[in-house]
């Protein structure tokens, strides 16, 4: 077959839309970096590109070594005088230097290159000497292409068209990436509800996951489609294909501006019951969609991306500040839910890790790690009650797991607020307070645990993965992810019963809230709060307006009964067949 003739690769559709555009490959086993052509004329502005990068990086290895002095002493700090030196050295920048001249290409990926050119020549050398002076290498250029991160290229012209193919994609790189210019994402890992696939669909960017062997089969620059919507990534589209996917975008976008007219009706039933379909926010710039896709509020602030967006360096205080006033402001009337870091498993907390965790999903993560680093928590905990004082500010905790970890963030609270009375700082005390129910034990203590908090937010990302044993990020097992199995509605029932019978607040956040009929079952159990991406909502809210709650109730119950995660989907579906058919014709399915 030549290299160049159409091929279908199958995934999973795990964020909407298409995108016609060229492959960028990108192996994240090493530092993530891509490579970009550089036109001739922009050749002397990569270079001095490179040199502010030196410059950048060099002054935050020596603000390293001071405060390494500071708190181990001069022996352990002189390890950062190497890497200083390595910086200054002109053979290795002359490198690359050149590397950007000769193959015009950015100064990222001539770093990248020089330094794997040079770590593959000391790898063949016994000095024991000559290795670590690699290891020093690797580290150095990991400086190096952070500090290039943040310097902006000069007037240069990005391709428009980027699609990254890449084997696995964190969460941070697809926040970068996706702010350079990248139209869609084609990843071997992940699954529906990984925390890459949440931050694609919250850059509205399409994305294919699960592609198994997909780096192998493509090179840079090759002509493809990433299908969102079918979960298929087509390498080398025929001409007659591209213009029917030309159709097709055409099509979804002129859909996504249609159903946007449903902004101003009301999220009710047919029979009067309303539900408030509230919004799901990861980076701060999505707030202005919040009026745009008619969101009753926030119902989850993932605060950690601004923490990891800013990383290695600590928001400050005012920032937060700043952040959760755009919050309550653009949710108000109705409150913003701000979910303290839930920091942790595959949302890095690298620098705030002492060790490397060999199962961290199970480790240090959300409200444990941020407990047992109050360094870091005080300031967030300070900027969310001075943020009260601002609107409808609800505080969350995420990953709980005991009444104690509950207990816990009171005492810790009540200190830092008696702490800013002390100096004199205005905040708002009387915040309510949730937890995320997204752990199995807590949503089987979700009766004791409602005494205890003001609202529950329940959290089926986690509660599936952790209920089902199911990794949400694997695509091995995303069969298994299954959010209508008994154990899950059980849960989810109980939970809701739980918060009702304790007169507190339930919502759901997870992705599971974001797929209408799924919606519509929540309804059905018992739901009047869910919160979703924003721009899932006219489509719930469509769905929703056509139904009925009292027919809802009917098939909650009858869900309950049935024993496997089969039965309760075909049963779903012969009741949406059946009462809405008009919504399972214009969805397709
Ligand atoms: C969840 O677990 O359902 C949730 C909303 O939190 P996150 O996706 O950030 O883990
Ligand atoms: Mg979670």
């Amino acid at each position: 077959m030549a290299d160049t003739e159409m091929r279908i690769l199958e995934g999973m559709g795990v964020s909407g839309g298409i995108a016609i555009g060229r492959a960028v490959c990108l192996e994240t086993r090493g530092p993530e970096v891509f490579r970009l052509h550089i036109p001739e004329t922009q050749v002397d502005n990569e270079v001095s590109r490179l040199r502010e990068g030196v410059e950048h990086a060099r002054g935050e290895l020596k603000r390293l070594r001071h405060r390494a002095e500071e708190d181990l002493g001069n022996d352990l700090a002189a390890i950062f005088d190497a890497h200083i030196l390595l910086l200054s050295d002109a053979k290795f920048l002359g490198r690359v230097e050149e590397r950007i001249r000769n193959h015009q290409v950015n100064a990222e990926w001539a770093v990248h290159k020089t330094a794997e050119e040079l770590d593959n020549r000391f790898a063949h050398m016994d000095d024991p000497y000559i290795r670590e002076r690699s290891e020093d290498l690797t580290d150095v250029s990991r400086h190096l292409l952070r500090s290039l991160q943040g310097i902006a290229h000069h007037d240069l012209e990005l391709p428009s068209d980027i699609v990254i193919v890449a084997d696995d994609l964190t969460p941070s790189d697809a926040i970068r990436l996706g702010r350079e210019r990248v139209i869609g994402f084609a990843i071997e890992t992940g699954g529906r509800t990984s925390h890459t696939t949440i931050i694609a669909r919250s850059l509205n960017i399409p994305a294919v996951a699960g592609l198994v062997g997909v780096m192998g089969q493509l090179s840079d620059e090759a002509p493809v489609i990433v299908d969102g919507e079918t979960g298929r990534l087509i390498l080398h589209p025929t001409r007659e294909v591209l213009r029917q996917y030309m159709r097709k975008k055409a099509e979804l976008e002129r859909r996504g501006r249609d159903l946007l007219a449903t902004r101003e009706l009301a999220a009710e039933t047919r029979d009067g019951v309303r539900v408030a379909l509230m919004a799901n926010i990861d980076l701060p710039e999505e707030v202005e969609e919040v009026p745009i896709f008619g969101a009753a509020g926030i119902g989850l602030y993932r605060s950690e991306f601004l923490y990891i967006e800013k990383s290695p360096q600590m928001p400050t205080e005012e920032e937060h500040v700043e952040i959760y006033r755009r919050m309550v402001e653009a949710a108000a009337p109705n409150p913003a839910i701000i979910r303290t870091y839930d920091l942790g498993g595959r949302k890095l907390a690298r620098e705030m890790m002492a060790t490397q965790e060999e199962n961290p999903v199970l480790g240090l993560r959300g409200i444990r790690l941020t407990l047992a680093r109050p360094e870091v928590f005080r300031r967030q905990i300070r900027a969310l009650y001075r943020a009260g004082l601002h609107g409808d500010l609800w505080v969350m905790l995420p990953m709980v797991s005991t009444v104690e970890e509950v207990r816990q963030f009171r005492a810790f609270a009540d200190g830092v607020m008696a702490e800013m009375e002390r100096e004199g700082v205005a905040f708002r005390r009387d915040v309510r307070l949730g937890v995320m129910i997204e752990v199995p034990a807590a949503a089987i203590i979700a009766d004791i645990l409602a005494r205890e908090v003001d609202f529950f937010s329940i959290g089926t990302n986690d509660l599936i993965q952790y209920s089902l044993a199911v990794d949400r990020n694997n695509e091995h097992v995303a069969s298994l992810y299954q959010p209508l199995h008994p154990a899950i509605l059980r849960m989810l029932r109980f939970v809701i019963d739980s918060g009702r019978a304790a007169g507190i607040e339930v919502s759901l956040c997870g992705e599971m809230g974001a797929d209408p009929r799924f919606a519509l079952l929540l309804v059905g159990l018992g739901l009047r709060r869910i919160s979703m991406s924003p721009r899932q909502i006219p489509e719930v809210k469509t769905w929703l307006r056509e139904a009925s709650a009292a027919d809802l109730a009917e098939l909650a119950g009858r869900c309950m009964e049935h024993s496997t995660a089969a039965e309760v989907q075909r049963h779903m579906d012969s009741f949406f067949e059946c009462s809405l058919p008009s919504r399972v014709s214009a969805s397709g399915a």
